[in-house]
């Protein structure tokens, strides 16, 4: 993220931690083809947007909660594209948590596309199937980057009564940025998904421009 885009997040983050900005507006059970799950949904104040923590087990007061914080990709989720490997990501964690018995999937709506939304998303696929990567493509049209903010989801975390998470992740800027809006990180557990022909461009450039890993070890930080 470029450091205006960056500072125009923090402004942002900052305000949604001052304000309080979401309400619990719903829960249920949830049983899925994974296992049985609690589904509660999240209402942010300012723009109505709805977000959701699937739980699984009793995570309050919990230490290192096996944790996702994943953010919406229409095509990726639902629809199995190959373009990205959100689905997978979106899937494997679900599993993992199931398997664990304890955790908790935080789903973040209006995250399509890094934030710029599905119709951009989209126009950028168009101009990745012309030879730009995803980040030359989100700056031809305009769009930054990176427009995503994760104060949402520190605030769900709080709201969950976690006290410290095992994250899953590929993405440094999710964990930084979630440790910056309070929440203890204190470990990174890698969701490692295989390339496909599709997408092998996008997670080369996620990792040589976005600093996305994808070999890590478990570790403590
Ligand atoms: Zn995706």
């Amino acid at each position: 993220m470029r450091y205006v885009e960056q500072e125009q997040a923090a402004l942002v983050e900052a305000a949604y931690q001052r304000a309080g900005c979401i309400a619990k507006v719903a829960t249920s059970a949830l049983p899925t083809a994974v296992g049985e799950f609690a589904i509660h949904v999240y209402q942010e104040l300012e723009t109505g947007l709805e977000h959701v923590a699937l739980v699984k087990g009793d995570i309050t007061h919990g230490q290192d909660v096996l944790t996702r914080v994943h953010s919406e990709c229409m095509t990726g989720d639902i629809f199995g594209s190959q373009r990205c490997d959100c689905g997978e990501q979106l899937h494997l964690a679900q599993q993992r948590i199931q398997t664990e018995g304890t955790g908790v999937l935080i789903y973040l709506r209006g995250h399509e596309g890094r934030g710029i939304g599905l119709s951009n998303k989209i126009r950028a696929y168009a101009l990745q199937d012309h030879g730009l990567d995803t980040v030359e493509a989100n700056l031809a049209l305009g769009l930054p980057v990176d427009q995503r903010s994760f104060a949402i989801a520190a605030e769900m975390l709080k709201c969950l009564k976690v006290c410290s998470i095992r994250l899953m992740s590929n993405n440094p800027d999710k964990n930084s940025s979630l440790q910056r809006h309070g929440v203890s990180v204190n470990a990174i557990v890698p969701l490692r998904i295989p390339a496909n022909a599709n997408n092998r461009k996008y997670l080369e450039t996620k990792a040589s421009k976005l600093g996305h890993l994808f070999n890590w070890p478990v570790f403590r930080v």
